[in-house]
């Protein structure tokens, strides 16, 4: 079922699709050169979606796509040409997108869109709409767009769905609900999520010029007219999804190192501070815990900064795969610097967990290819602890450092607290 199917009787575009959706998505592929060929594989196979050629040898007038369609295979269609009465067509049947293949960068286009489907198809939708017919429509161009949909005939049963679906990324919003108030509904669901956390688009037929901007500013993402036509709803409603993945993405990197995945510097000296406060508060135990990779310019200088690289992304899944607790909070803090900051009980079995993982690290061997050669590569951590919580957080910062620092003096792979 993680097949793509790609439909299209120029040989060289099925091989350079191919090649890329097996490049960029990781996905492999299943190719038919005509509408015979089509009808066999999907006897035989199910896919994820398909990329089909409008004109085919065998099915001249789209026929390819209705059958994809009928047999419910989510299709993005490609067009020779932009010819106005084919794109009417195409828009008339439930297919996610179609693309022109003269236009420039066509490759891209396409990886792009796929992509775009993959992820719609984890992303939830609410409509909201007191009309069932509108309803109805827009549900249904949403989940062309392989949306997961779900709809509220008024503002009281959209907050209940919010409420229960808190990963609702996108509401679709008819701005005439009877006997609401719409900006009111607005400000309801922004007190809960931002507007970089769930979009609103507002759609509607007649309305004073003056209420776009009140809508937008009471945290409207964008806003359609009604009457609109099924591609510019699409491309509406596509704008403001990415424009949110964008925003997440940055928001996702902001507080958090690329290479490893785990929280960054800046993170860390956000939070570190909240949770001394909390324990300072509450009396308990936190520990400050700074580990470093020993001679770790040594393995960058033997093996390549690529494989340094590949020794910070294996201890950073050892370290995340130890230290899982939801309060624990670990930042890699310098180049192979890591520090935690953690609660815990028992003075003695946090010590001994220590040491179970650094002897765990001790016995890791990571396996890397270099020049298609098999390398086995080992490496040690030292640690410096502070088990006190002291009268500030830079103290405890200060000391568990130098305790590495004695650690390292000591001949390194070791513990000192
Ligand atoms: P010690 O045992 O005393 O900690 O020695 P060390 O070699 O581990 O420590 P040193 O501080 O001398 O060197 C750390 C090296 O880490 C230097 C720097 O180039 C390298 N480094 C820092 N960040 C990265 C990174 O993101 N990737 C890689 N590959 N290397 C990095
Ligand atoms: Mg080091
Ligand atoms: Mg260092």
């Amino acid at each position: 079922m993680s097949k793509i199917l790609l439909v299209d009787d120029d040989k060289i575009v099925l091989k350079v699709l191919s090649k890329l959706i097996s490049k960029k998505i990781r996905l492999s592929t299943e190719q038919a050169k005509s509408f015979k060929e089509l009808k066999s594989l999907l006897s035989r196979n199910s896919f994820l979606l398909a990329i089909c050629d409008y004109h085919l040898p065998d099915a001249e007038h789209g026929e390819a796509i209705d059958f994809l369609i009928e047999n419910k295979v989510p299709t993005i269609v490609l067009t020779a040409s932009y010819d106005e009465r084919i794109r009417e067509k195409i828009l008339e049947k439930n297919v996610i997108d179609y693309l022109v293949k003269g236009i420039p960068n066509i490759a891209e286009h396409i990886i792009y869109t796929i992509s775009r489907a993959l992820r719609n198809r984890k992303s939830k939708v609410l409509v909201i709409d007191d009309s069932k017919t509108d309803r109805t429509l827009m549900k249904k161009i949403l989940e062309d767009m392989l949306f997961q949909v779900f709809e509220a005939g008024k503002g009281s049963e959209a907050l209940e769905i919010l409420e229960k679906n808190p990963d609702i990324k996108l509401i679709v919003l008819d701005y005439f609900l009877p006997e609401e108030d719409t900006v009111e509904l607005i400000y309801s669901i922004r007190e809960k999520f931002r507007k970089e956390e769930v979009g609103i688009v507002v759609v509607s037929g007649i309305i004073k010029t003056n209420m776009i901007p009140i809508l937008l500013k009471a945290g409207a993402n964008d806003f359609i007219s009604k009457p609109f036509s099924k591609e510019e709803f699409m491309v509406r409603i596509n704008n403001t999804i990415e424009m949110l993945n964008i925003i997440q993405e940055l928001e996702f990197y902001a507080f958090r190192d690329p290479l490893t995945g785990l929280r960054n510097r800046r993170y860390f000296f956000e939070e570190a501070p909240k949770l001394w406060k909390n324990a300072q508060r509450s009396k308990s135990n936190l520990a400050c815990i700074v580990i470093d990779i020993d001679d770790f310019k040594k393995i960058n200088d033997s093996y390549g900064h690529d494989i340094g690289d590949e020794v910070l992304k294996d201890f950073a899944k050892h370290l995340r795969s130890f230290f899982r607790r939801k309060n624990d909070l670990i930042a890699r803090t310098g180049g192979e610097e890591f520090t935690l900051l953690i609660g815990y009980e028992d003075k003695e079995r946090l010590l001994e967990y220590l040491e179970r993982f650094r002897k765990y690290i001790e016995e890791n061997v990571l396996r890397v290819f270099k020049n298609s050669e098999e390398l086995d590569v080992k490496y040690t951590i030292s640690m410096g602890v502070e088990l006190e919580l002291k009268d500030s957080l830079k103290e405890m910062l200060i000391s568990s450092d130098r305790k590495l620092y004695e650690s390292k003096n000591k001949g390194k792979n070791c513990i000192t607290f």
